[in-house]
């Protein structure tokens, strides 16, 4: 395959290239552009036409420096051994295709997908989506030869895309669904998938029925027709093996898969849990579940929520807490679909830890939730910080106030032995070299407990004589 004729260089060394805003000629979907998707469907090869990339509207060289613009990529794809479970998993792979391109940043997906393409890249000649799609093809077609002929079909109209956006969120919903349909027990095959391991070296997702991946892109039906095309593949079979603890979801199969896939980092993982053993997180995760102390719960914020989430942190602070393969107790990179499973977090106390979620969750999944739980579930739009959150958990009577008396005694027995002070609001800072620049520390409502505190003055280093 030979993209001498693309202006810019592909290949996987450019995965994990950053384009910041400044450096960035055009950015196509994301947070701010209201439509954008990514869809990979089967299709007849009479019905599309081997290498052909379609644009519907402006293209790169017509946009302004610095705009923004919705785009819509659909890619159809044709073979003889080619069935639609197997949709969901190339669709993911155009996040990492589009990741080759040197000048091309490509995150999230689905219809979170954003891109950014470089001023450097439109300098060098890349110019045209015609190119990105004429990329993407040759790619599907070499790295997965069961595609023998694929089109693409590029939208960035913000008109042209209503429809094909619509019919995108349809076939989503519809894969959600069928993955509705069944769950752990059922099922006597998990499977693993470890296409992030370019990004977060020590993660690989196990999916089930009940933990669809944490991207949301790959449920366990997508995952089993992946794994038997391309068994050596990046989606493969995780015999189950002996469950050590239904509450957890614990698995010798899945406990031997991760510890191999993370070269013996990591060595257990609890299905079901957010706070023991938590299944690791690359940083492609739709949502995250995160503890909060103060009241004993769980709140879950999704990427696409751009104010900060009730414990103070925007998502962009909270994914860099989660996110690189580390296994994080108290924050958990999830799938917005695993919040409707039976096995959420079984382990921590299940769906009822619930305490928080931002609006735009809680509209996709109240459906789901025991009906009543969800007026009990506080947004941004009944309380912004944590003393109105426990206000309010008190006036509803959340399950989980029932908690606090408990821990209540726990910490008063704290204070007892030792000393947990409340500190209120503490700042310290620390001296760079010379006195000059350094950095300011600031915990905000902190309480601290501390046996000895040890400060040590730091000699300089002796010349040796
Ligand atoms: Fe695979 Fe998980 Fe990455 Fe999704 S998040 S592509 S399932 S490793
Ligand atoms: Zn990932």
């Amino acid at each position: 395959m030979s993209f001498s004729d693309i202006p810019v260089e592909i290949g996987p060394v450019f995965e994990g290239e950053r384009i910041r805003a400044k450096q960035m000629y055009v950015e196509l979907g994301g947070p701010k552009v209201e439509k954008h998707f990514e869809l990979v469907r089967v299709a007849s090869s009479k019905d599309i036409k081997d290498g052909q990339v379609i644009l519907h509207g402006p293209d790169i060289k017509d946009m302004e420096e610095g705009s923004r613009h919705p785009i819509g990529i659909f890619v159809e794809v044709a073979g003889p051994e080619l069935e639609e479970d197997l949709e969901a998993v190339f669709e993911r792979r155009v996040h990492e295709f589009c990741n080759f391109i040197n000048g091309v940043m490509h995150l999230n997906q689905r219809y979170t997908n954003w891109m950014r393409v470089s001023k450097a890249a439109v300098g060098k000649g890349f110019n045209s989506l015609e190119m990105l799609g004429t990329v993407l093809i040759r790619l599907f077609k070499a790295e997965l030869p069961i595609i023998e002929q694929a089109q693409v079909t590029i939208y960035t109209d913000p008109k042209a895309i209503e429809k094909p956006y619509d019919m995108a969120m349809g076939i989503y919903e519809k894969r959600d669904e069928r993955a509705r349909t069944i769950h752990d027990d059922d099922v006597d095959m998990f499977y693993g998938c470890v296409l992030c391991q370019s990004f977060a070296p020590t993660h690989a997702c196990c999916i089930t029925p009940d933990r669809t991946s944490l991207c949301g892109s790959i449920n366990w039906f997508d995952a089993r027709a992946a794994a038997k095309v391309d068994p050596k593949g990046p989606l493969f079979e995780v015999p189950p093996g002996e469950c050590l603890n239904l509450e957890a979801g614990e698995f010798t199969g899945i406990n031997e898969m991760i510890k191999k896939r993370s070269l013996g980092e990591i060595e257990r993982i609890y299905l079901y849990s957010g706070m023991e053993f938590p299944h690791t997180s690359c940083g492609c995760f739709e949502a995250i579940d995160f503890y909060i102390p103060e009241v004993n719960g769980h709140g879950i914020v999704d990427r696409n929520y751009g104010d900060v989430a009730i414990n103070g942190l925007p998502f962009s602070a909270m994914a860099n807490q989660t996110g690189g393969g580390k296994q994080m107790p108290g924050f958990n990179g999830i799938s917005i679909q695993y919040i409707g499973s039976p096995k959420y977090q079984r382990y921590d106390g299940g769906i009822n830890t619930i305490v928080w979620m931002n609006s735009g969750v809680k509209d996709r999944v109240a459906e789901f939730l025991p009906p009543d739980l969800v007026p009990k579930i506080a947004t941004e739009k009944e309380v912004q910080d944590i003393n109105a959150l426990k206000d309010w958990l008190k006036e509803v009577d959340h399950p989980m106030v029932a908690t606090w008396a408990a821990l209540e005694a726990e910490e008063e027995e704290e204070e007892d032995e030792g000393a947990m002070i409340p500190m209120g609001t503490q700042s310290f800072t620390v001296p760079g070299v010379g006195g000059a620049g350094g950095f300011k520390i600031i915990l905000k409502n902190c309480k601290i407990h501390a046996e000895t505190i040890i400060i040590k003055k730091i000699e300089p280093p002796r010349k040796k004589k």
